[in-house]
């Protein structure tokens, strides 16, 4: 899942990205609300987090854009707090949520959360699939009940098929939204990636649709765990 965040306050923004990397997003950040209207306009995020207070282009005016333009990624604002009149501005514009400043940082992930699970349109903060579950509130993969140990970007890929489960998901947008901009990708990775998942999951859990991509086996499909 990859996140674009766009602050101007460089100390709330820094500790923005932390939280979230530290979380297993893919975050990228804007410093002002042309260069983050640009973002949210080119890349795509699975969730935005926007300053309404931004030099350039003010955040109510990025967001106003981004929806007339059709994007319709969730977007929570950061509000001054007592200040009501913007929050019915924020979401007049097209906002999914809000917290104020100064805020918890864990309100604002679960936040969060929720805005990128109901936009996948999944109720529960635990996804399952089959033998396969995913506690998104922890970052923790089980299969049968045992827990498994999975590195960041191993989380990231079967997490973001668990979002999309039932679709198949190309190379190319598995690396859209498991990796920020700046990072160096190659596609190729991905099926290292899934080789490494495979083997500490199963064979039968991550299905290759040939020439088209990947999605998790159906509820009902048995992995075979013999290969
Ligand atoms: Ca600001």
């Amino acid at each position: 899942m990859r996140i674009l965040v766009v602050e101007d306050d460089p100390g709330i923004a820094g500790q923005l990205v932390r939280a979230l990397k530290d979380a297993n997003y893919a975050v990228d950040q804007a410093n002002d609300g042309e260069e983050g209207h640009f973002l949210g306009d080119t890349e795509p995020y699975d969730a935005v987090v926007l300053d309404l207070g931004l030099p350039v282009i003010d955040g109510i005016t990025v967001l106003e854009r981004w929806r007339s333009d059709g994007r319709t990624m969730p977007v929570l604002i950061l509000t001054a707090r007592d200040r009501w009149r913007e929050k019915v501005a924020g979401f007049d514009a097209g906002a999914d949520d809000y917290v104020a400043k100064p805020f918890q940082m864990e309100e604002l992930l679960a936040r969060l959360r929720a805005l990128i699970r109901r936009a996948a349109g999944h109720a529960s903060a635990v996804i399952e699939c089959g033998p396969l579950a995913i506690d998104t509130r922890a970052a923790r993969v089980s299969l049968n009940g045992d827990p498994v140990k999975l590195t960041g970007h191993e989380y990231k890929l079967i997490v973001y098929l668990a979002h999309e489960k039932g679709r198949v998901v190309s190379r190319t947008e598995l690396t859209e939204h498991i990796y920020d901009q700046d990072f160096d990708r190659d596609s190729n990775t991905i099926e290292v990636f899934v080789g490494r998942l495979r083997r500490k999951l199963g064979n039968g859990v991550i299905i290759t649709e040939r020439g088209l991509g990947y999605r998790l086996a159906d509820a009902e499909h048995q992995p075979d765990d013999s290969a």
